[in-house]
């Protein structure tokens, strides 16, 4: 495995990779890599001759009082997981790099990045998109792979890579969790135990959504409501979001249906966690 930090020299190998004739895929991450970046690495090995990882703590998406300092960063004990697991070329880029002082464009998807954590995290989905955008210039891989876990980031990046013709296929990575449920996340390291605890309560929300539908329950009112009720009752949870939106659109609906992904936002402590299901899908 090759560990890349010059745009010019990715670029390059990216090049001489698509004359050969190899498939490449790329995964981006912000690193702090855990089962659920692993689990992608491995459907871009099983899918690509050339699986790329990108490992960037992207700074444009970040809000002025979030993680960006804190944010966990260890590229050895990322590098050795990634290699693991399937991952050929590692590029971790530096941010003056990436945002030389002279940069001017930002790519911003309208819409669908104004609801949901979009509401909440003004100018998070421009930072995403363009950084997606670029990474795909430097890497021009054939397919990339993201995480549901992040369901609006992935509907978010198939409108952009539909609207503006970039022609890398998008593939949708279903959610790994820890054994009682909770969706892994490189935040859930900040959880004190109590919290940690009550966290579980997100994905049983969710669960208790999918037997209710499963039951015959089509009112998404009530079932947000219920959902809402379970979490609540945990001391150190407070509630962001919960919202019922078509997977692909984000549109809200007023009915439970096939495709319908339910998807929250809570605070646990001080600790923003977001999980989802779509309904139909498991
Ligand atoms: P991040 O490093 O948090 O930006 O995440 C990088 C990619 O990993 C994104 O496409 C995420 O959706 C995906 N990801 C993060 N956590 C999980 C998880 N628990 N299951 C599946 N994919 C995940």
């Amino acid at each position: 495995m090759e560990t890349v930090t010059s745009i010019v020299e990715m670029k390059r190998a990216a090049g001489s990779l698509r004359r050969g004739g190899r498939t490449v895929a790329l995964v981006p991450t912000m690193g702090a890599l855990h089962e659920g970046h692993l689990s992608l690495i491995r459907q871009a090995d099983a899918r690509a001759n050339v699986v790329v990882v990108s490992i960037f703590v992207n700074p444009t998406q970040f809000g002025p009082s979030e993680d960006f300092d804190t944010y966990p960063r260890d590229l050895e004990r990322d590098s050795e997981l990634a290699q693991a697991a399937g991952c050929d070329i590692i590029f971790a880029p530096e941010v003056d790099d990436m945002y030389p002082a002279s940069s001017a464009t930002r790519v911003c998807v309208s819409g669908l990045t104004e609801r949901l954590c979009g509401a909440f995290r003004p100018g998070h989905f421009d930072g995403v998109c363009t950084v997606v955008a670029k990474l795909f210039s430097i890497v021009r891989p054939h397919l990339a792979v993201f995480g549901q876990k992040d369901g609006q980031q992935v509907a978010v990046i198939e409108r952009m890579v539909a609207d503006l013709e970039m022609g890398v296929e998008i593939v949708r990575s279903p959610i790994v969790r820890e054994p009682d449920g909770l969706a892994m996340s490189s935040r859930n390291a900040y959880l004190s135990g109590g919290e940690r605890r009550d966290a579980v309560v997100l994905f049983e929300s969710l669960k208790h959504a999918v037997s209710r539908y499963g039951a015959g329950e089509r009112n998404v009112e009530r079932i947000v409501s219920e959902m809402r009720e379970m979490i609540e009752a945990k001391e150190t949870t407070d509630i962001q979001y919960i919202a019922a939106v078509d997977a692909r659109t984000l549109e809200d609906v007023d009915d439970a249906g096939e495709g319908v992904m339910l998807a929250l936002a809570v605070f646990v402590g001080k600790t923003r966690l977001i999980d989802n299901v779509i309904l139909g899908a498991e």
